[in-house]
């Protein structure tokens, strides 16, 4: 297919996969990201055996282990007690599902990648662009930008995130975001301050009545992520990083076992932010013209199977691979479109579900692996 240039709007996991995916079939692409700098905010994220095959076909999965945790054992334990009531064998995921699940540091996977489509292409990365608006005719769609520039291409892919304005401006007055009653805290903790924790270099999931906490090593143990999530009353911003207080952390997980309540003390100043959780309706279509959704923008999802990374990064390989084999631009977004939008929408209701599993000892888990999504293999599935 003749294309002049995709454009990208959003440089986060997606739209990186996305442009690393395209410039690897011959196409160009050029990524416009609203922050100052193409960077990731510090967090943990859990990449698992599906989303590992689409950065192995993008050329970054051994930089990323290489940088990552793999933790023998993910353990979910009593809250109360920390009394160990399951284990999940790492090293069993990788021999059922071909690769084991890695514990990454989010800049870590956004620097690999994008890492990669700087030395594709080193001006295809443009920050400080904020997405306002679009228009479309027969031949292409030319973005409008806060800054007052504007960017052509014959195709444009929104990877703009949970709160995507390329997905309010295609269905303006559509879905509204729902605050869902949930208030999640996250930290990263350097390991010499973590205070005595059995089998800290593992990952242990800690449910409770209405809450649960999650804490997995960094970077071959160096650091700690901390993640706690649970029904609040108290209403609490979209965004990623409002500062939070351990004593606000501590008072709502009080009567977790010692060793995790020392845990949420021992989160050093300025290392711990909250941010509320916000639900929204599965998208009717991911396609309007020549527009696309990909990664959050299309299929935003709540955290609780940790797979919104790897879905985005899944999204990213199979776009690239429907422009591969395809001779219209048309026909390349409705091969990824028919690909993507069961499972992406499937494993965003499925995260709901998660959701009220993890915090409600009645409802059965069913993880990630249990549900069957570690076995897809983006990298062939048919587009
Ligand atoms: C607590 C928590 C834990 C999680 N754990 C996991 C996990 O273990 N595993 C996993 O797979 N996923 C996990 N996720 C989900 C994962 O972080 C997201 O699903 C993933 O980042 C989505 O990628 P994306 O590219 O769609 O969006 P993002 O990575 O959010 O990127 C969107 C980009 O678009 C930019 N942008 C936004 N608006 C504009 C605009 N108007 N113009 C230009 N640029 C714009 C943003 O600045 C950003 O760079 C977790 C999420 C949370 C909240």
């Amino acid at each position: 297919m003749q294309i002049e240039r995709i454009v990208i709007i959003g440089a986060g996991i997606g739209g990186l996969a996305a442009a690393l995916a395209l410039q690897r079939r011959g196409f160009r692409v050029a990524v416009y990201e609203r922050g100052a700098e193409i960077r990731e905010i510090g967090a943990g994220l859990i990449v698992t055996a599906n989303a590992r095959r689409a950065l192995r076909d993008l050329g970054v999965d051994d930089a990323l282990a290489a940088a990552s945790s793999c933790v023998p054992v993910m353990y979910t334990c009593a809250y109360d007690t920390g009394r160990i009531v399951r284990e999940i064998d790492n090293g069993e995921l990788a021999r059922r599902h071909g690769l084991a699940s890695l514990q990454v540091h989010r800049a870590d996977l956004h620097e690999v990648l994008r890492a990669a489509v700087h030395a594709n292409d080193p001006v295809a990365l443009h920050a400080g662009h904020e997405f306002v608006a679009l228009e479309q005719d027969a031949a292409g769609v030319t973005l409008r930008f806060a800054n007052g520039a504007t960017a052509r291409g014959e195709v444009a892919i929104g990877a703009d995130g949970n709160a995507s304005a390329v997905r309010s401006f295609l269905f303006p007055g559509g879905e509204a975001p729902e605050f869902n009653g949930q208030v999640a805290y996250r930290a990263l903790v350097p390991m010499d301050l973590v205070p005595p924790l059995p089998r800290r270099l593992e990952m242990g999931m800690h449910p409770a009545p209405r809450r649960y906490l999650l804490h997995y090593p960094l970077r071959g143990g160096r650091l700690m992520n901390v993640i706690g999530c649970g029904q609040s009353d108290s209403w609490a911003e979209e965004g990623w990083a409002i500062p939070a207080t351990n004593e606000e952390f501590a008072a709502a997980y009080g009567d977790f076992s010692p060793e995790i309540v020392a845990l949420i003390r021992a989160i050093p100043p300025g290392e711990l932010f909250k941010w509320g959780l916000r639900d929204r309706a599965p998208l009717k279509t991911w396609v309007v013209g020549r527009v696309a959704m990909l990664g959050d923008a299309a299929h935003p999802m709540t955290p609780f199977l940790g797979q919104g990374a790897c879905i985005a990064l899944e999204d990213g390989l199979v776009l690239g691979r429907a422009f591969a084999a395809s001779s219209t631009p048309e026909e390349a977004l409705a091969r990824y479109e028919a690909a993507r939008k069961t499972r992406g929408t499937n494993v965003q209701l499925w995260s709901r579900e998660e959701g009220q599993a993890l915090q409600d000892p009645r409802i059965p888990r069913r993880t990630a692996a249990d549900r069957g999504l570690l076995d897809y293999d983006p990298a062939t599935v048919a587009v």
